[in-house]
């Protein structure tokens, strides 16, 4: 990373035995990846982050290499605070804003570790913070000894940034102060006021095993679509038998091709492996290939299907025009829309169908050859097939 002056750094303290989970729980898999990878790689999300050191013993670095480049590495003190000034002391002298962030804070959103940032910028220091949902209570032996406004109430989360400056003089001052939860409040005692930026409730400290069912179920609600485009041309040879999207057309002529040449599912099929960044039907199907001469098409848009399915996505839509002089397409729209939610096992209104003439123009024109164009939308709902 090049660290320009007035870069961000960010020190993610993740040193944790895991007393509660039994294992360290930085390290535990949450959507397949190990949390604090998950927490790194939201730093990466944001731009003005140009350093990230991580405070981890020595023998999670592997498996973090594993997934991630271009991060520093420091061992954990006995306490917290002795982590965060382990990493403090790696900080590029140069970076203006420097934030500490919990190795188990996964779900931190990438926009609000940018507002935080901002405002560690425009007032010294910030915290993400959350109102608190519960009425808040304080115990005196075992009774509630007062009950608090709730409205002032707020729970303090990571990242917590800070001008580099006003961290190192609170460190320096009060670094010594072994209760300490979290950085800001050493930053109070200075007399800095420290800035509250809202956040979200899904940037939960990871601490119990029911905190990590419901990170599961929150990395696994996230939801991405994808769409890619297809195309494909066949020439329109007569004696053959006419395939459109899987469904067979009484006519003269069909598609001459290394398999039955239907260029609707062809397109098809390039515009779903478009939207996953798969290539395209000529690299699974070369047509050099003497086992698959004759192919169904349909077999071809089944194998598509499969890596669809593995990549963990679903079809959520799919569109294709295609364009030839005959035979005439419309009185066959139903059928044609009926076989490729068959072919593709999707519910009818998520297919789209049409066709168009080439006004007799070129070879098309003449019933020569026909070509489709389609697009396909893919929805992924697990980010580690991404
Ligand atoms: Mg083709």
């Amino acid at each position: 990373m090049s660290k320009e002056p007035g870069f961000s750094s960010v020190v993610i303290v993740a040193g944790g035995s895991g007393r509660r989970m039994g294992r360290p729980k930085q390290m535990l898999p949450l959507g397949g990846k190990p949390v604090l990878v998950r927490t790194i790689q939201a730093f990466k999300q944001v731009p003005s982050v140009r350093q990230i050191v991580v405070v981890t013993p020595s023998c999670n670095w592997p498996e973090v290499l594993k997934y991630i480049s271009d991060v520093e590495f420091t061992d954990p003190g006995a306490t917290r605070l002795e982590s965060v000034k382990n990493g403090f002391a790696c900080v590029d002298k140069s970076a203006q804003i420097v934030a500490v962030h919990d190795g188990a804070r996964p779900l931190v959103n990438p926009t609000h570790i940018g507002d935080c940032l901002q405002a560690a910028q425009t007032y010294g220091a910030a915290v993400l913070a959350v109102p608190v949902k519960d009425t808040v209570k304080v115990a005196e032996n075992e009774f509630v000894a007062r009950t608090l406004d709730r409205n002032t109430l707020w729970a303090a989360q990571t990242p917590q940034a800070y001008r580099r400056e006003v961290l190192q003089r609170a460190l320096e001052e009060f670094g010594s102060q072994k209760d300490a939860t979290d950085e800001s409040q050493l930053v109070e005692k200075t007399g800095v006021k420290v800035r509250l930026v809202p956040s979200d409730y899904a940037n939960n400290k990871i601490t119990t095993p029911e905190d990590l069912i419901f990170a599961e179920a929150l990395v696994n609600k996230q939801v991405i679509y994808r769409t890619g485009l297809g195309f494909d041309l066949h020439r329109l040879e007569p004696g053959r038998k006419l395939f459109i999207g899987g469904a067979e057309i009484a006519h003269t002529k069909g598609f001459l091709g290394h398999s039955d040449g239907d260029v609707v599912l062809h397109a098809l099929c390039d515009a779903l492996l478009g939207a996953l960044c798969e290539g395209e039907i000529g690299i699974l199907f070369p047509p050099t290939d003497p086992s698959i001469k004759g192919i169904c098409s349909v077999d071809i848009a089944k194998k598509v299907l499969g890596i669809v399915r593995r990549r963990g996505a679903e079809i959520e839509h799919i569109d294709a025009t295609l364009i030839t002089e005959e035979p005439k397409i419309k009185p066959h729209y139903d059928a044609v829309r009926k076989s490729l939610a068959n072919v593709f096992e999707i519910p009818l209104e998520k297919v789209s169908f049409k066709s168009k003439s080439h006004e007799k123009v070129g070879e098309i024109g003449r019933g020569e050859a026909a070509m489709c164009h389609a697009v396909a939308t893919v929805k992924i709902t697990n980010r580690e097939t991404i």
